[in-house]
């Protein structure tokens, strides 16, 4: 490999691993701008410190993102339900509690944490779980319910996304060009010339694009942290400038909206889709809170014209098989009664 092979390996290395996130497992991620967004899910199967990995779109043109978070924290009779991740709920009864923050992870008893999505983010959490404590149950899910509401809403999301997609619209053009310029022009120019001094001139054609992306970043950035060195980096680094944008989706809305609340952004198919996928793991999941949540569920969907029974098609009957599990679509022959994988699930005939 030569020097020049090396060193484009480096930055296409470095380049995506600015493009890596850290992320609650159960979050969704959106990605896009102006009224066209797309979702993706952090690569569960991978956890460490309470987060899973999740590529931003690296490709130009560039694209804002969003964090959506389904409800990771709801009350039960006997204690607090934590859905972390993809495994089973965890019940902590309330009397385990010890709650504090740390960053944007909140610890909830010794052992057990989550991870948020921002300081602020965890500290209501852990203001919201204090609240739930000495309340009757039914205060609690009160509480909850309403809280899942204002989640759901979709004008905060809305709201959000536009004002990212104004706030870094020119950041992700120069971004883009940047991209181009850097793995494109720069690259071509190097097999075709060599190590000659016009390379020397491209190279400071990239500086300049740098110059101006962080002239213009940090115009824009009054009050996001650390300002100065992430503009400093941005003059710098290639893979820095061409991230610039990210700095301003990084602010992490107040309260995480849920990923429900996204159905102007996703479009309907793909909302619908993502709303049985919700709908099946809070109905059908064995947890002690599924009633609590699927009543939240069941309302805000039904505002939005959609009717649960549709959520649930039964699966294409295969021969010999009398029943079916709206959990996981298993089909079963009769005699059976409950879905085992599911954890005892009653089947419904065909
Ligand atoms: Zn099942």
């Amino acid at each position: 490999m030569t020097d020049g092979q090396s060193l484009l390996l480096l930055f296409v290395a470095l380049y995506l691993l600015e493009c890596l996130r850290w992320l609650p497992p159960r979050s969704l991620l959106l990605l896009g701008h102006g009224s066209s967004w797309q979702a993706r899910r952090p690569f569960q199967p991978v956890e460490l410190a309470g987060g899973s990995p999740a590529l931003l779109a690296f490709l130009p043109p560039l694209q804002a993102h969003v964090t959506t978070l389904p409800w990771l924290l709801v009350p039960a009779a006997d204690g607090l339900e934590v859905r972390a991740d993809r495994l089973r709920p965890l019940l902590l009864p309330w009397e385990r509690l010890s709650l504090r923050t740390e960053g944007r992870t909140l610890h909830l008893a010794p052992g057990h944490r989550v991870r948020c999505l921002s300081e602020e983010h965890a500290r209501q959490a852990q203001q919201q779980v204090q609240q739930w404590a000495p309340l009757a149950q039914e205060a609690r899910e009160a509480d909850f319910l309403r809280h899942a509401e204002a989640t759901l809403k979709s004008d905060p999301l809305i709201g959000h996304a536009e004002a990212l997609t104004g706030q870094t619209r020119l950041l992700r053009g120069l971004a883009s060009l940047i991209f181009l310029w850097t793995f494109g022009v720069l690259v071509a120019l190097y097999r075709w010339l060599g190590d000659d001094v016009e390379i020397l001139w491209a190279a400071g054609v990239l500086f300049v694009l740098q110059f101006t992306q962080a002239v213009v970043f940090f115009r824009r950035a009054r009050g996001l942290p650390y300002r100065f060195w992430k503009t400093l980096a941005i003059a710098l680094l290639p893979q820095h400038a061409m991230r610039a944008a990210d700095h301003f989706c990084q602010v992490a809305m107040p309260f995480p909206s849920h990923p429900l609340a996204a159905r102007s952004l996703l479009g309907d198919e793909a909302w619908k889709k993502l709303a049985a996928q919700v709908w099946k793991q809070t109905r059908y999941q064995p947890a002690a809170t599924a009633d609590l949540q699927s009543r939240a569920l069941e309302s805000f969907l039904g505002q939005q014209g959609l009717a649960v029974a549709d959520l649930e098609p039964a699966p294409a009957q295969q021969p010999g098989s009398a029943l079916y599990c709206p959990g996981c679509q298993a089909q079963f022959q009769a005699g059976v009664s409950r879905c085992q994988d599911c954890g005892g699930i009653e089947l419904r005939a065909f």
